[in-house]
This record gives structure tokens, sequence and C-alpha cells, in this order.
């Protein structure tokens, strides 16, 4: 189904079911979607697919990958690390010595994965790079190269992410704000109180880093509880601080499924009012975020299929219907309308945290969408079929 982009300036969709809704014709004319409606003629020269009444959906966001550590397209291999954090990390600097010393590259990886990503119709997605003392940039270079090589396939921003430790690591901080004029898009942070254990200076440190280059922040919170919420708390202030509202992301924030109603409501309040948005990858160990207050709130809540097929997880596909599937099963969803809801966190959910200036299945939008045989969103989510056909940008791919 996916090979090399096939130009195509012209291309009317028939009979498709935008996000589950009436039949109808779509137009795509130079690369965005110009024009939606019953019997729509084709214009000469114009290439004409048969929708045959499946839905359409706009491209899917993942707002949190890791495509440098990805085994994907490598031999399966048993995951043997050790419990904690600490045993993870330490198992992975092995593990990534073991392959760059085996010849397989990052961007090799990185490229496996990402195939996999745009065969399931997915359009945008945001990872984080390792950005450590032990390998430098060379993760992001070649996630870069990966990125680069898929160019106008699938858009990529990219997190410098100190995965190892900020202030732990000596040396850090200095490589994450070479990552950045090096071309990440964001800075990343990793659990300032529980991991690196200085939370206002591991804080300040990134912050100082977003605030020098205006770049965006995106980070890693596993903290729970009063330690997470103070966390947050943190982030709010600095956010507020500088003049960064709308461009802070909180990863995982598993506190706000655990602390108390009126300590949640106080961190919501932030949260929404310095527009911050999060990130969740459904996972299995950790109660689910409460989305329908975060919804009600204003707060954008993206799906992310977080590492795939790694050191940290054996877990994954690429395939961000079925990371929605994931999101409504944890959160014991049964109805259409609830199946629907996680849908919405890996569309429209995501492509707010990325912050796309336009998205969507309206004409002016970017022509980024799929076909999915199913009758209901509820139905894409619980069944995800093979997408039928790929649109960037209007062109098959
Ligand atoms: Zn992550």
């Amino acid at each position: 189904m996916v090979g090399c982009a096939a130009p195509v300036e012209r291309l009317l969709l028939r009979k498709v079911r935008p996000m589950g809704g009436p039949a109808l014709d779509l137009l795509v004319d130079g690369g965005r979607i110009a024009e939606m409606g019953d019997g729509l003629r084709a214009p000469a020269g114009a290439a004409v697919v048969d929708g045959r009444g499946q839905l359409a959906l706009p491209g899917l966001v993942d707002a949190h990958a890791h495509l440098d550590k990805t085994l994907w397209g490598l031999p399966w291999r048993p995951h043997t690390a050790g419990d904690g954090l600490a045993a993870l990390i330490e198992n992975e600097h092995r593990g990534r010595a073991e392959l760059a010393a085996a010849g397989v590259t990052v961007a090799e990886r990185a490229g496996n994965l990402l195939g996999a990503y745009v065969a399931a119709g997915t359009s945008h997605l945001r990872s984080h790079v390792d950005v450590d003392t032990a390998a430098g940039l060379d993760s992001l270079h070649g996630v870069m190269e990966a990125r680069a090589a898929f160019a106008g396939r699938i858009d990529l921003q990219l997190v410098a992410f100190p995965q190892s430790g900020l202030l732990v690591r000596p040396g850090t901080v200095e490589l994450l704000e070479a990552a950045v004029r090096d071309g990440a898009d964001l800075v990343g942070g990793l659990d300032p109180a529980g991991f690196d254990q200085r939370p206002v200076e591991h804080l300040d440190a990134i912050f100082a880093i977003a605030d020098r280059h205006g770049c965006g922040l995106d980070i890693h919170l596993h903290d729970g509880g009063e330690l997470g919420a103070f966390t947050i708390d943190l982030i709010v202030k600095r956010t507020r601080s500088l003049g960064l509202a709308g461009k802070v992301t909180v990863s995982h924030a598993f506190a706000l499924a655990e602390v108390s109603p009126p300590r949640l409501d106080r961190l919501v309040e932030g949260l929404a009012d310095q527009r911050i948005s999060l990130t969740t990858v459904a996972p299995g160990n950790r109660p689910p975020l409460p989305l329908a207050r975060l919804r009600a709130a204003g707060v954008a809540v993206g799906l992310g299929c977080d590492g795939i097929r790694d050191l940290w997880s054996p877990w994954g596909d690429g395939d961000m219907l079925a990371r929605a599937a994931l999101l409504a099963w944890r959160a014991g969803a049964r109805r259409d309308e609830d199946l629907a809801t996680a849908l919405e966190v890996a569309t429209a959910g995501g492509a707010a945290v990325l912050g796309l200036p336009a998205y969507g299945l309206t004409p002016g939008c970017p022509a980024d969408l799929s076909l999915v045989p199913a009758t209901t969103l509820g139905e894409a989510v619980v069944t995800h079929p093979p997408r039928t056909l790929v649109l960037k940008s209007g062109r098959i791919l």
C-alpha cells in the first residue's frame, strides 16, 4: 500500500465519510482539501478514487514517541532489563553500544518505524530523542537523517531529551542547548524531582534554554502524587513568568490521576491558564488521566505510542488507532461516543499539542487523511483495520 509518494495535483475522493459522518465527495487540490459536498464534478485531469463509504480520518498524530530507541525491523529481543528507571537506563546504554558495534544505525531503525507510522496514516509525530554525555548528539543526528528521508510523508517535531538525567550528569545542560542549536524543536526534561532530585534547578535550566532560543518544552513527569503535583506547580509558575503560554507540554503527568479532587482542580486551573498541554501513552500500570475533566477545562491532551519494540518495552506497532484502542480499553469505554473520544486524543488532541495551525477534514486544511473500512469511529478504534488509502499533503502514499 505504501510506496513512493505519487504526485497527484488534483484528486477527487468519492463517497467517503469524514469522521463517520454522511458520505460525500472530497476534492483535493494543491495539497489541501479544496471542496466537500455531494456529487462534486471531477476537474479536468483529476484522479478519482471511489471511497466506497469508508471512514475518512484526518492524519493521525503521535504526540509522544521515541524513534531513536526502537528496534523495529530487527529480530525480536526479549526484555531483560531490571526493574526501576535506573536499571532501564543502564540496560539501554549497554544495548545501544551493542547496536552501534553491530553497525545498526539510529537512522535505519527510526526509518523502519517511520515506514510503519506512515502506512498507518500518521501525518505528524513528536519524538523525544536521547541526548546524554555518552552518545552526545548522535541519536539526534540519526533521527534528523530519518526525518529528512521521510520529508513529505510525515512531519516530525524533535525534543532534546535528557534520558539519563540532567544535573546528575554534568555537561547535559550544555548538550541540550547544543541540540536545540542543531535543530531540535523543543527542549525536554525528566522527573526534575524524583530522578534528578533538584527540581528547581532542573526546571530553571531547561526553561532558560527555551527562553534563550524561543523553543517549546516537553517534560517527562512520571513522579506521581504530591511530588508530581508540586513539579506541575513549578512548571506552571515558570511558564507564566517567562511568557511561554501555549509552548509547554507535560508528558505522562501521572500525578493528575492520583491527587485529591480539590488539588486536581488547582492543577487543572494552572494548566488551562497557561495553555500547557499533556500527553499520555495509555500505560497499563498507572491510572488513566482524567480526560473528561481536562477536556472540560480546555487542556489539550495528545496520545503517543511512547517507545515501540525497544529496550524499555516490547509493545507497540506504530498504529495510532491501535493505541487509541488501548486508551479506550484502559478508560473502560464501551459506547461508540466514548470510543470516539479516544480517537479524538489521537487526532485533534495531538494536533493541539503539536500546535498545528490548520488541521482536520474541512476545506483549507492540508489533505492529510486516511481511509478506514469501518462503519463508525468506535468500530475503527476497536478493530483498527489496515488503512486502505493514506494521503499526505494530497499525495497518495
Ligand atoms: Zn517518553
